[in-house]
């Protein structure tokens, strides 16, 4: 097993990865930007280096900063977390021509998922349902107005190489097709440096559910089920749980075996998330993530399994520890995103956490790395903390988020738990009843 992992990360995910190798007994090295010197990932782990200044692009996405700070430790592998690097498969290949291991797929697998025109044609040859839309990027206009005249509007503009929710527009006629083909390309270029973009049918009431999948170096994979994320906001997600209240079991088998069959073919390793699109019983496939996610802990509190763990040890050559048959999927998980913004306007609050009381009791997780006088830098994601709850079923989840909810204290900045204490309390969320567009009406804000 490897002795010292270098966690390229920061935040509450840098410290699930702290806690993961150091009850499998592993070293781990922090790194850290001037911004993070006091934060709690950097205090907690066997030995930290500072990688930058603040700015990300100098610090948490510097690759030559990362490499050294791995040589000069004397790491054995580098997990890349979530966000950041954790999808660039250059950043993967230069890990393991350094000598280090990278805990993730094969940089193949990465490049192949990581442009979504490639990854959507990749699952039409795995035979994986996928959204109707154009055969590859839509260039013009005139070609455009065809494929949406065969489709049938509204329809969506999505940039190949989007993620985090941007670089889509939806056209809702022959109208403004043009206008939002630019928009989108011109907003593509700025944000991702490629102006590639695609189209897709604009799906009226779907849900997002996603499928967890973990495949090994001797060509296994397994699925932990769904994650319904639903709730979403500006395509960002604010909730998570699982099961889906949408699913049962009969279609949750089949679209895992879809699934993992698909993944077996391509000889996946590491894990992943296939994502879908889910309107009257069909799934249509929107992308796949081939790094952890952040609400991968709804899925392991439910199979009662660390997905992390289980990284690291297929990382290391390992077999899968479990076979299909013996992931028993129990209860109801609830996650709830805490974000450092206001709860109303979703404008950014950073600043210094005054007080910190953290939720706790039976059946209730929480994955963050605040404590009272902890730094909240603005210069990095805003979420904060995740509060994870399992209850037997459904209603007993909600309960016991309600209350852990309660029992929150952040001071000194504001944060999005009071929009998580009225989701609580709102029939259609109680109901299960809502799809990918319920947060925004209910938000009162139009698409
Ligand atoms: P990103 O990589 O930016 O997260 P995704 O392709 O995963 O982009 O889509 C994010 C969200 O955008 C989805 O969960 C869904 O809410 C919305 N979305 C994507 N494609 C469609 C579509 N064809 N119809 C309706 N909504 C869509």
């Amino acid at each position: 097993m490897f002795e010292k992992i270098l966690i390229a990360n920061r935040g509450e995910i840098a410290l699930r990865i702290h806690r993961a190798c150091r009850e499998m007994g592993i070293q781990t090295v922090a790194v850290h930007s001037t911004a993070d010197a006091d934060a709690m990932h950097v205090r907690l782990a066997d030995e930290s280096v500072c990688i930058g200044p603040p700015s990300p692009t100098e610090s948490y996405l510097n690759v030559p900063a990362i490499l050294s700070a791995a040589t000069i430790a004397g790491a054995d592998a580098i997990h890349p977390g979530v966000g950041f690097l954790a999808e660039n498969a250059n950043f993967a290949e230069m890990v393991e021509e350094h000598g280090f291991t990278f805990i993730g797929p094969s940089a193949e697998h990465m490049r192949l998922m990581g442009d979504k025109i490639t990854a959507k044609r990749t699952a039409v040859d795995l035979n994986i349902p996928v959204v109707p839309g154009s055969d590859g990027s839509v260039d013009d206009e005139d070609e455009a107005l065809r494929i949406a005249k065969e489709i049938g509007y509204p329809v969506l503009i999505k940039a190949s190489a989007g993620g985090g929710g941007r670089g889509m527009k939806v056209s809702r006629g022959p109208n403004d097709l043009g206008e939002s083909l630019r928009l989108c390309r011109t907003e593509a270029k700025a944000s991702f440096g490629d102006d590639t973009v695609y189209m897709e049918k604009y799906l009226a009431t779907p849900r997002h559910i996603e499928i967890q999948v973990m495949g090994d170096s001797h060509g296994d994979v397994v699925h932990f089920g769904e994650r319904d994320c639903s709730l979403q906001r500006r395509h960002q997600k604010i909730l998570e749980e699982a099961p889906s209240p949408a699913l049962n079991a009969t279609s949750r088998n089949r679209i895992g075996e879809t699934v993992t069959s698909a993944l077996k073919t391509m000889g996946y390793r590491g894990a992943g998330t296939i994502e879908f699109l889910y309107e009257n019983s069909k799934f249509y496939f929107i992308e796949m993530n081939t790094r952890l996610q952040v609400e991968h802990s709804v899925s392991e509190m439910i199979s009662g399994i660390d997905l992390v763990r289980e990284q690291i040890r297929i990382a290391n050559g390992a077999p899968l520890a479990f076979t299909q048959s013996d992931i028993v999927l129990s209860g109801h998980a609830i996650e709830c995103r805490i974000n450092a913004e206001n709860p109303e306007t979703f404008t950014p609050s950073p600043g210094k956490v005054t007080d910190y009381h953290a939720p706790g009791g039976f059946g209730v997780r929480v994955d963050s790395a605040l404590y009272s006088g902890s730094a909240v830098p603005p210069y990095y994601d805003s979420l904060v903390s995740k509060l994870i709850v399992h209850g037997a079923n459904r209603n007993e989840c909600l309960m016991r988020l309600r209350r852990a909810l309660d029992e929150y204290v952040i001071g000194g900045i504001e944060t999005t738990i009071p929009l998580h204490q009225r989701l609580m309390h709102e029939q259609d969320f109680i109901n299960g009843n809502y799809d990918i567009h319920w947060l925004e009406a209910y938000l009162g804000l139009n698409n």
